[in-house]
């Protein structure tokens, strides 16, 4: 047992748990197009609004040049993949600014399902049609709220109208998937927020899921000394969502997914395995290789980003190869790291951990350490953690504090 790598699809195999990690993909491609038509207060992510048509031709021809030099990295028994393209707000172009890149991945890869981030306030009807006829099967939309209040709030320039719209578009033009974000924990606006009924409409407008994310308030944006409702009312929130989405067929898949179809593309960042990030900002996990059996994390872009609230420009004109510089941060990827990862995204996911693959990566004195522990007997005793005959996992509301859960089990799992 305890020596295979963790990474490799082998280990998968050998340790006979290749069905609890299939994926109809062994490798994903995330390209992070960090321009947008406005700057959100609360955001975080490497994105600009600042930028001319020669910045968008030099990182669309950057885009290309990285994804050659990362294609030499991937094994050649690689050729499914996922592709999706978040930022940013990529949806921003049309589609033909993208065809390049897309046609370069498509003569070495297979794609299989293929998703675009989009905004409600950029996208129109003819770019929805554009994208379907790249070969686009899955958009999001950043819905964050129906309610006016919220939206105001949150620095959103769309409308409710201008979500439903696009629903319809999106419809229209023949893309089967679109899962819709929605932002909670947002603290008490005027209007009484009911997330049920925005769920609802949302569904009734041809959403095919829900992503809802807990506002988080970050140190540098402008949100800083902004703060979330009470935990009360975040706890009833996410009860809210988790009866909504149950009641209209949306299975949860992770903490925060909620949809009719199974993601292809994410389930490769809860499950460990490899993608490559391609553009200023975007973090990637290269394959794993004789040399690197447990993979090799980066992340793309100059070490430091100026990343002080308000931050809105890239450094395009004086360092613009800087955007495209790859740093391997963590040194020798090692199978513990590699497995503290993996306990931390696990556990999020409705599956939970898989008992077998605990039996097969860890040795019998650490999982009975684990077993024993007075924590893990009360939460099983409890209901907080659920455990049938293959899987431990967390019970649907304990998922809202399925990070602190996932610490837990990992320092008494990789101690
Ligand atoms: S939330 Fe989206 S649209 Fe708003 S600034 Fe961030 S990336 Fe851009």
């Amino acid at each position: 047992m305890h020596s295979q790598t963790l990474n490799d699809p082998l280990f998968f195999e050998t340790g006979g748990l290749a069905g609890d990690f299939a994926a109809p993909a062994r490798m994903g491609i995330y390209v992070h197009v960090p321009f947008c038509p406005h700057i959100c207060p609360y955001c975080d992510f490497v994105k600009t609004s600042r930028f001319s048509r020669k910045d968008i031709a030099a990182y669309f021809s950057g885009l290309e040049k990285q994804f050659d030099s990362f294609a030499k990295l991937v094994p050649q028994d690689i050729s499914d993949v996922t592709l999706y393209f978040g930022g940013g707000t990529p949806s921003l172009f049309p589609a033909g600014y993208f065809s390049a890149i897309v046609e370069k991945i498509s003569s070495r890869f297979r794609i299989g399902e293929f998703t675009v981030e989009t905004n409600p306030f950029s996208n129109s009807e003819k770019i929805f049609r554009e994208w379907q006829m790249l070969g686009v099967n899955r958009v999001t939309l950043g819905v964050q709220s129906l309610e006016p209040a919220v939206l105001g709030y949150l620095g959103r320039k769309h409308t409710p109208d201008d979500v439903l719209k696009n629903l319809e578009a999106v419809r229209s033009a023949g893309i089967g998937q679109v899962q819709t974000d929605l932002i909670f924990g947002v603290k008490n606006l005027p209007e009484q927020r009911t997330i049920t009924n925005e769920i609802v409409r949302l569904e009734q407008g041809g959403a095919t899921g829900v992503s809802c994310y807990l506002l988080t308030i970050e140190e540098s944006t402008p949100f800083a000394h902004e703060f979330n409702s009470s935990d009360e009312t975040i706890e009833s929130e996410y009860q809210d969502i988790l009866s909504a989405c149950a009641a209209l067929g949306f299975a949860q898949y992770e903490t925060s997914n909620f949809s009719r179809h199974a993601p292809v593309h994410n389930r490769l960042y809860w499950y460990g395995l490899p993608y490559l990030g391609l553009g200023t900002g975007a973090h990637g996990l290269l394959p794993a290789t004789e040399n690197h059996p447990f993979g090799r994390r980066y992340k793309v872009g100059p070490p430091v980003l100026k990343r002080t609230a308000g931050d809105d420009e890239l450094p395009f004109s004086t360092a613009a190869e800087s955007l495209f510089s790859t740093d391997f941060y963590e040194g020798n990827r090692t199978r513990e790291m590699a497995l503290q990862e993996l306990l931390l995204t696990l556990l999020r996911t409705r599956e939970g951990l898989p008992l077998r693959w605990l039996k097969a990566v860890f040795e019998d004195a650490v999982l009975s350490r684990f077993w024993s522990d007075p924590r893990v007997r009360r939460a099983l005793d409890s209901g907080q953690f659920e455990m049938n005959t293959t899987h431990l996992k967390l019970s649907a509301p304990e998922r809202l504090r399925g990070d602190a859960w996932s610490l837990l089990v990992a320092s008494l799992l990789c101690p």
